[in-house]
């Protein structure tokens, strides 16, 4: 069983079924409203514990929590290491999907930006090769001392830079594997996004990252592996599903890659596992509503 720690945010999903996002000014009834558990963080947990990892969530939320805690323990998700914030409220999301797929969401930070590096435990990596998990849901300077102590504590890092952000050489020379969209990917490097899988692989061979290996999500198109030691770059395309709502399918692509990865699992076998996971979560309304378990994952119809 793989051991891996995640350090993020936390919210509160709204979420909002329409036939067409509203403009501005304008306002639409919505078809379904569902409540759940999200930010990136205990998504991402979920996603590998569903998939039958022991994770720790390291996070902040507000006193609002006490559901939220229940919800994450319930998953199998060890909360000991999220703190209750009595100052401030949970994060909040407000997504709104259309017919078509598209979303809008708007998030308040609420508790996840009061997570500072005095929260993260003195051990982050418990044992050798500890996967540890961190997003861009949460201060800079947490990130960077996160994911520099699990370099330094003999951790194996994964970061997520969602939402896209300046991370300095030092951060991500400390990181195994960056695992940006196609957008944050674009951010990163200051460029425009992909748009095909060739354009993925030349950017990824040109970019140079100084990270171990760069994994670049490309929606229905899968995604594409480069890791530093090799000029070559792999393409792992995603299954033809009936995609109704992509909230959640980052996320379930960086739980399950986690997953994968602290089962000794290599690189490439690991990535493959991730988009197969993602793309299943695309199937269902909500992000963590829709993340597979390790069953359905392994049952050959996916
Ligand atoms: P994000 O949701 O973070 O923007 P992507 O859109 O790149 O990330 O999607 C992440 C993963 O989700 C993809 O690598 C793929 O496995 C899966 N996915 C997303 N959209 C689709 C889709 N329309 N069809 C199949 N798989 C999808």
């Amino acid at each position: 069983m793989s051991l891996i720690t995640v350090v993020g945010s936390v919210n509160r999903d709204f979420v909002l079924t329409v036939e067409d996002l509203p403009h501005p000014g304008e306002t639409v009834l919505a078809r379904r409203f569902v409540e759940g558990v999200g930010g990136k963080g205990a998504n991402q947990a979920v996603a590998a514990a569903r998939l039958g990892s022991r994770v720790r969530l390291v996070a902040r939320v507000g006193a609002d929590a006490a559901a939220i805690l229940d919800a994450l323990t319930a998953e199998g998700v060890d909360v000991e290491a999220v703190l209750p914030d009595e100052r401030t409220t949970t994060g909040i999301a407000a997504v709104v999907v259309d017919d078509a797929g598209e979303n809008t969401i708007v998030v308040n930070p609420g508790a996840n930006a009061e997570l500072g590096v005095q929260d993260l435990p003195a051990r982050l990596v418990r044992s050798p090769g500890e996967i540890v998990l961190v997003q861009n849901e949460i201060a800079p300077e947490v990130v960077a001392a996160a994911v520099l102590r699990a370099r330094d504590q003999g951790g194996f890092v994964v970061l997520n830079p969602a939402p896209a952000r300046p991370a300095g050489p030092e951060v991500l020379a400390a990181v195994d594997v960056l695992v940006p969209n196609r957008g944050e990917l674009a951010s990163l490097l200051g460029t425009e996004p992909p748009a095909t899988v060739d354009e993925a692989r030349e950017l990824l061979v040109r970019a140079a990252l100084p990270c171990r290996a760069v994994v670049v999500t490309l929606g229905a198109d899968g995604a594409v592996l480069k890791e530093a030691h090799s000029t070559d770059t792999m393409h792992i395309p995603a299954p033809v599903v009936d995609a109704v709502d992509t909230v959640g399918a980052g996320d379930t692509f960086c739980g399950a890659l986690a997953d994968a990865l602290g089962r000794g699992t290599d690189l490439p076998a690991a990535v493959e596992r991730a988009v197969r996971a993602a793309s299943y979560t695309t199937t269902g309304l909500g992000a963590q509503t829709s993340m597979p378990y390790a069953a359905q994952l392994d049952a050959p119809a996916v």
